[in-house]
This record gives C-alpha cells, sequence and structure tokens, in this order.
C-alpha cells in the first residue's frame, strides 16, 4: 500500500544525448532580459543591474520533436531560445569562481511565453506565471554532460521559424555568464540538484503559429524542434 492518498505524479526528466539515461528535472529557474540586444528589443536599458528571475513549473518540460497543440489563452505565443544550464550537485549562495562546480552539462532550449499575457501582467503588475509558466511552455533538448562537452563561454544560438531565422546570436553576448547567474540565483534560492536555469534569449523573439515547426539550435550543445498543430489527432 502506498503511503500517498493519490498516485505520485510522474517525474519529469529530459533524455541525455547518446545514453539511455535521463535527467531528473527539479525545478525550472529563468532569467530576465539576460542579452543587451533582447533587451533594447523589449524597450528596456540593458545596463548591468543584477539578473532577474521568474520560474516555471518542472512539468512545462517537452522533449525535442513533440508536436504541440497551440496554447490556449493566448493570440501572441512568442519563442526566446535560450542556453539552458542543467545542475548536478546544489548549494546556496554559491561564488561565482566555484558555480561552474554545480553544473552538470547544458541544453538548448525554447522559452515559449504568451507575450499578450505577460505584457498584461506588467502593466497591471502583476505575477508573470500565466504568460510564461504554462503547460508545455518549456521545450527543451536532450542534455550534454560536462564530462563529454565541457563549459561553453560562446557559441552560435539560433532559431528557425520553419525556413526563416528569427534568432540569431552568441552566448558571448550574455549579460551575466552562466557562473554569475548561478551565484546570483543561489542567494535568493537554495539551488538544487535536478534544477534546471533557463538563461535568457538573444534578439529577435516574435510570434509563431498553428502550423509552424521551431528549431533552436546552439553550436556544440544541441538541438530543440516542435510543431505547433490545430488539434492532436
Ligand atoms: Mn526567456
Amino acid at each position: 500500500m502506498s503511503e500517498f492518498v493519490i498516485p505520485c505524479p510522474p517525474q519529469s526528466a529530459l533524455p541525455v544525448a547518446d545514453s539511455d539515461k535521463k535527467f531528473p528535472v527539479r525545478r525550472i529557474w529563468c532569467v530576465g532580459r539576460n542579452y543587451a540586444d533582447h533587451a533594447r528589443e523589449m524597450g528596456h536599458d540593458p545596463d548591468r543591474e543584477p539578473p532577474f528571475f521568474f520560474s516555471k513549473p518542472a512539468d512545462a518540460i517537452v522533449s525535442s520533436n513533440s508536436v504541440l497543440a497551440f496554447p490556449s489563452m493566448t493570440s501572441n505565443l512568442h519563442h526566446e531560445v535560450e542556453l539552458v544550464v542543467a545542475i548536478g550537485v546544489g548549494g546556496k549562495e554559491i561564488n561565482s569562481e566555484s558555480a561552474l562546480e554545480h553544473v552538470w552539462g547544458y541544453g538548448v532550449g525554447i522559452d515559449m511565453t504568451r507575450r499578450d499575457l505577460q505584457a498584461q501582467a506588467k502593466k497591471l503588475q502583476r505575477p508573470w506565471e500565466m504568460g510564461k509558466g504554462f503547460d508545455q511552455s518549456a521545450p527543451v533538448s536532450a542534455l550534454r554532460s560536462v564530462s563529454e562537452i565541457g563549459h561553453s563561454a560562446e557559441g552560435r544560438i539560433w532559431l528557425k521559424v520553419n525556413d526563416s531565422i528569427r534568432q540569431d546570436g552568441n552566448l558571448n553576448m550574455q549579460i551575466w555568464n552562466v557562473g554569475e547567474t548561478i551565484s546570483h540565483l543561489s542567494a535568493f534560492v537554495e539551488l538544487g540538484a535536478g534544477d534546471l536555469i533557463m538563461t535568457g534569449t538573444p534578439a529577435g523573439v516574435g510570434p509563431c503559429s498553428t502550423g509552424d515547426t521551431l528549431e533552436g539550435v546552439i553550436e556544440g550543445i544541441g538541438r530543440v524542434t516542435v510543431s505547433y498543430v490545430d488539434e492532436l489527432s
């Protein structure tokens, strides 16, 4: 007999590239405005203010190659391609010099955003969750371990909608690098093994619609693709 009164929810997880193993996902943290060109396109001055964070539920993860129903309650669904950091060793108040020792590996994700709901929340000074943390809002590639690929402070990051390149940047354009981001975030919350950090997006965010296929790539790290359909058959 289980000690639980209902069946336990499934463990959210991501595949590990070229392996049968999976990475269990505990929480998903996201960094806002971490590339100057994206901060500018959103109407902000990209000065080096401390980074700010928001989150998505762990079960917002969807694996690459998924076919998804177009999300409810939006007519302005935006893509934000991002480097995803997978935390393997937790900690709090981590200093930026040793922060990379906490990283298990990396992937590429798309911070899907119901921009109309986010804009409304900003205007009314309400939380962002319904714009950011909705179901299936975090497509993420298979992860690759640091032991396989090391740490990259640079690398092309781009996203295509169908055949058209919409975002095209480089990890070296991040305002806060991975170590600094981990350090700041771990001052607010104690990071745990299984936490993911989506580290912000370069310029070129924009809408996508039913029938579109999104493909996000980071050189040397991975590739994620999802398609939106009207109704799942
Ligand atoms: Mn984002």
